[in-house]
């Protein structure tokens, strides 16, 4: 299955992502883990986008759009692809589904990630950090490694934090998604493909209410 994973800023997506690769072998195509391994090699696109995903904005759609044609023309994702925090606005939902299209594959279904509360959203990116080694996610109050200063997962002891995940950025993400993002909303009730869960709650009780609306979309 082709799925996108839509929510504002710290809904879980990256979260789940990760749990539907683990479980199903699908790959996860993420504009911003692009975008920041873009920054950290120093190309000419990692310069361009560093000003603006630090303000918390949103890049152009040239180039996101040419990311995700690159990862598609490269043949990723035969047993499914999960679009993480791609498209996000109208202009790069009709070029995803031009670029299906052209490919043969479709959209299978789009998860609303919905938690409506921006305290909880601050909160939630606020603590974040996660593992330099293996990408495991982590929350200074909510998640805390079970040994400090060692992941879980790998024993790695080096951990990243985002420039963006501050208080005052989330202002403009969140600004961003309401403004940009969530028109995407309608967009894919229009065709069909919505389904909309709580993404309050423990990771693994959102992970079932992830998997009950793929089979729905699946049925
Ligand atoms: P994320 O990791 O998805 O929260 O994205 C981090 C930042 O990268 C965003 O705040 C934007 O500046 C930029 N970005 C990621 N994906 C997109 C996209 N699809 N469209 C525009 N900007 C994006």
């Amino acid at each position: 299955m082709n799925i996108i994973l839509l929510g504002p800023p710290g809904a879980g997506k990256g979260t789940q992502a990760h749990k539907l690769v683990a479980e199903k072998g699908m790959v996860q195509l993420s504009t911003g883990d692009m975008l920041r391994a873009a920054r950290s090699s120093g190309t000419s696109i990692g310069n361009q986008v560093a000003e603006i995903m630090d303000s918390g904005s949103l890049v152009t759609d040239e180039i996101v759009i040419g990311l995700i044609e690159e990862q598609l023309d490269a043949g990723v994702g035969s047993n499914g692809i999960i679009f993480d925090g791609f498209p996000r606005t109208l202009a790069q939902a009709d070029a995803l589904g031009a670029l299906l299209k052209a490919k043969g594959k479709r959209l299978d279904a789009v998860i609303e990630m919905r938690i409506a509360n921006d305290e909880e959203l601050v909160q939630r990116v606020s603590g974040r950090f996660t593992c330099g080694n293996c990408g495991a996610v982590y929350h200074d109050q909510t998640k805390p490694t079970k040994v400090e200063g060692t992941c879980d997962q790998c024993g790695g002891t080096e951990f990243k934090r985002r420039p963006d995940d501050n208080a005052e950025t989330m202002r403009t993400r969140l600004l961003a998604y309401y403004k940009d993002t969530s028109p995407l909303i309608g967009y894919y009730y229009a065709e069909g493909k919505l389904q909309t869960i709580d993404g309050l709650g423990e990771i693994d009780d959102v992970a079932a209410r992830v998997s009950g609306a793929l089979a729905a979309a699946d049925a």
